[in-house]
């Protein structure tokens, strides 16, 4: 079979026709005998027993019967009729119940003739009932291409008001077989077939859309999730290696007078091991002649600031500028006033860079930036904008890159002639597996140790009724000399509630504390109105600071040892977890009081309980990940794991984990995959990416 037959446009399939077939391009995506045959049912309705009737049991299991109607009525009730029919077989009744539909099941329902019914069963009023049941004539079952196992493919509302039904689906997918003669060439290697005794594609996806056992069944799925997982890590494999053959990137081969002395002389602190193992890392990167694509992952409060510092430090010493681009306005600030502090006695420019810089200050930037005056330009998105020119850029960073999308990650690309050298930061730890799938083009560090010194966070959980309690923990930590956070939640889709929130919240504050300075800073001020809140409090001339979550990302307080978040159930465990690394960053024991109300869902209390239990972030990002899926994982939006066609990110963890291995020793051996025994890898793999049909990643 010419493998090209795949490629036909789903139309001429027999049986689809041209408005099917807009449907399920529209609904489905599907567009081509291909992508029908890679559509894949979401689950498996086990139809291999037939039950009787006097056997059923009183759970609302799916169950497939054999009998006849005897009867049909049409019962009056309060919001609207319902069709009821009698159902027999030989060992006892029950009801059939349609409450839509009446007039169509009323003319084609034959009584007193043997059918299969199969749907849930409801135990009511001492009789077995099943609405909405599947039918079929026993005469016509017997007819149909018939599997133990019954697919059940995932569906629209759309797809369903017109007609185009499972049973459909499932028509279309046999009618494809038979037109394909169900032969579909090998897409592994021999080699890793034998090796993880997966069985031959053709059979696999026979047995995914028509399972002649359990057991097959199994087989199938573990070899088509094992395909899927296995050319997206080849992909990114592949990807990065090119990146490093082709994509020349600057030589940073000097250490030089700036990285020196700044390392000899004014390092403020003695880095930690973790920090050195990574710098060392970054500078292997640095000299190597390939552009670097590195993710920094550390935990909040680990020390990536100063790392970022030093990388940059490396640029300028082989004459070249750097960038530093950070999500928010107040840590734009942040950073540049702490680098700029920590550089104070080096002899190099810095610049800040944002939305509120006044057209003067930014022509004169702009200047600068094009003649090479400025050494190092931090800022925000400001920074991606065209009219941001530099000489010779060598060197950009983006920090807490779950802020950032993809494309703003290639437009920083685009800053020089050859690509400049790109780290990118993040403290939102992602799970191993996640990150070699969402980012398995970079390279990864990671920073596994707090600055020594650091007390634990202690967690709490407390309810709103306990709140006088927190008011007096709160007094005695001020009494101290602490700051403390408060902090609101803020959610697009509830802002004017969660204004008013936080400002009852700022009201009785105020009242509970009126010896004391108060910040407020919340998404609706100003910028310069923030700033301002935000500098007091940094200089600890306010005591609290009630805030939303604008403060979440790296401000950096060290005197502030309270963090107080009010309605916490309504965060997710990464925001909780940012949040919480707000505070524990200075000597003193620091404090997490996490306030909710007493009604609280499983998953909630799941969220608060982890939280009081561990400081570790990859635990934490475990959990998230169990609880929520990887579609809702902050910076997983842009990636195409979400479009996974039959493995799960979470539960085919393993999978995985063997498709990157064996991705990885296939490349190793044989980069380009030139050798003959590889041939069905590259041609797939050409075939994948000429179809697109490989989940679109990464740009
Ligand atoms: P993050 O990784 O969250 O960006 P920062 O870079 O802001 O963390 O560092 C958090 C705090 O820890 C800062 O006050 C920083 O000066 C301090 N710090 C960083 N590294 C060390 C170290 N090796 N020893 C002591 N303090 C450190
Ligand atoms: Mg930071």
């Amino acid at each position: 079979m010419k493998p090209n037959i795949l490629q036909t446009p789903i139309d001429y399939l027999k049986g689809v026709g041209p408005g099917r077939a807009d449907l399920l391009r529209k609904e489905l995506g599907i567009h081509t005998y291909q992508d029908l045959l890679n559509f894949f049912p979401n689950r498996y309705l086990d139809k291999t027993r037939f039950y009787k009737i006097s056997s059923l049991e009183k759970t609302s299991a799916e169950v497939q019967i054999v009998g006849k109607i005897t009867h049909l009525k049409t019962v009056e009730q309060k919001r609207g009729k319902r069709l009821v029919a009698d159902f027999v077989d030989d060992t006892g009744k029950m009801e059939l119940v349609w409450f839509r539909g009446h007039k169509w099941i009323r003319e084609n329902l034959k009584i007193n003739t043997p059918y299969v019914i199969f749907g849930k069963t409801n135990w009511f009023n001492g009789m077995f009932s099943m609405p909405h049941p599947e039918m079929e004539l026993v005469e016509e079952y017997k007819k149909q291409l018939r599997t133990a196992m019954q697919p059940v493919y995932p569906s629209t509302e759309l797809l369903a008001k017109k007609g185009v039904s499972n049973r459909m689906i499932n028509k279309i997918m046999q009618q494809l077989f038979l037109e394909t003669n169900g032969k579909f060439y090998d897409t592994l290697t021999t080699g890793i077939r034998e090796e993880l005794k997966l069985i031959p594609k053709a059979e696999a996806l026979f047995n995914v859309h028509f399972p002649k056992s359990q057991e097959l069944l199994a087989k199938a799925q573990f070899r088509l999730k094992f395909e899927e997982l296995f050319y997206i890590q080849l992909q990114l494999l592949i990807k990065n290696m090119l990146q490093k053959k082709k994509i020349k990137g600057f030589v940073f081969d000097q250490i030089g007078e700036n990285f020196g002395n700044f390392y000899k002389e004014h390092l403020p602190f003695e880095l930690t091991n973790a920090q050195k193992r990574v710098i060392k890392e970054i500078r292997s990167d640095l000299g190597s002649g390939a552009q670097m694509n590195r993710l920094l992952q550390g935990d909040v409060g680990s020390g990536k600031t100063i790392v970022a510092l030093m990388s940059m430090l490396i640029a300028l010493d082989n004459g070249f500028q750097a960038c530093l681009m950070a999500p928010t306005e107040i840590l734009s600030i942040q950073h540049y006033q702490g680098l700029t502090e920590l550089c104070s006695e080096l002899n190099i420019s810095i610049y800040l860079l944002t939305g509120s810089t006044r057209t003067k200050k930014r022509r004169e930037i702009h200047e600068k930036l094009e003649n090479g005056e400025i050494n190092i330009l931090i800022g925000t998105h400001a920074l991606l904008e065209d009219k941001v020119k530099f000489k010779n850029l060598g060197l950009a960073i983006i920090d807490e890159q779950h802020r950032f999308g993809v494309a703003q990650r290639s437009k920083l690309w685009k800053k020089n002639h050859l690509p400049p050298h790109i780290l990118v930061m993040t403290a939102t730890p992602i799970p191993r597996t996640l990150a070699m799938s969402l980012y398995g083009d970079l390279d990864i560090s990671v920073i596994d140790e707090l600055p020594p010194g650091r007390k634990p966070i202690k967690t709490v959980h407390r309810y709103d009724s306990n709140r006088l309690k927190v008011f007096r923990f709160i007094k005695e930590e001020i009494q101290k000399g602490r700051q403390i956070y408060i902090v609101y939640p803020l959610i697009q889709e509830s802002e004017k509630m969660d204004y008013k929130d936080l400002m009852d919240g700022y009201e009785s504050i105020a009242r509970e504390f009126p010896d004391n300075q108060i910040s407020i800073v919340h998404g609706q001020m100003k910028p310069a109105d923030k700033d301002y809140e935000m500098d007091r409090f940094v200089r600890g001339e306010t005591d609290i600071m009630v805030a939303t979550t604008v403060i979440e990302v790296g401000v950096n307080v060290p005197n502030a040892s309270v963090m107080i978040i009010e309605s916490a159930e309504r965060f997710g465990l990464s925001q909780l977890h940012q949040l919480r690394g707000r505070v524990g960053r200075g000597a003193e024991q620091s404090f997490c009081i996490l306030m909710t109300g007493h009604k609280l869902s499983n998953d909630s209390k799941t969220r608060l309980q982890t939280m009081v239990s561990t400081n570790d972030g990859f635990e934490i990002a475990e959990v998230d990940l169990k609880l929520r899926g990887p579609g809702d994982m902050m910076g997983t939006q842009q990636s195409g794991v979400l479009n996974l066609k039959i493995a799960d990110i979470v539960k085919d963890n393993d999978i995985l984990k063997t498709a990157r291995h064996h991705a990885l020793q296939i490349l190793k051996e044989d980069p380009d995959l030139a050798l003959e025994k590889n041939a069905v890898l590259k041609y797939t793999y050409a075939q994948l990416v000429k179809h697109k049909n490989i989940w679109n990643y990464i740009s």
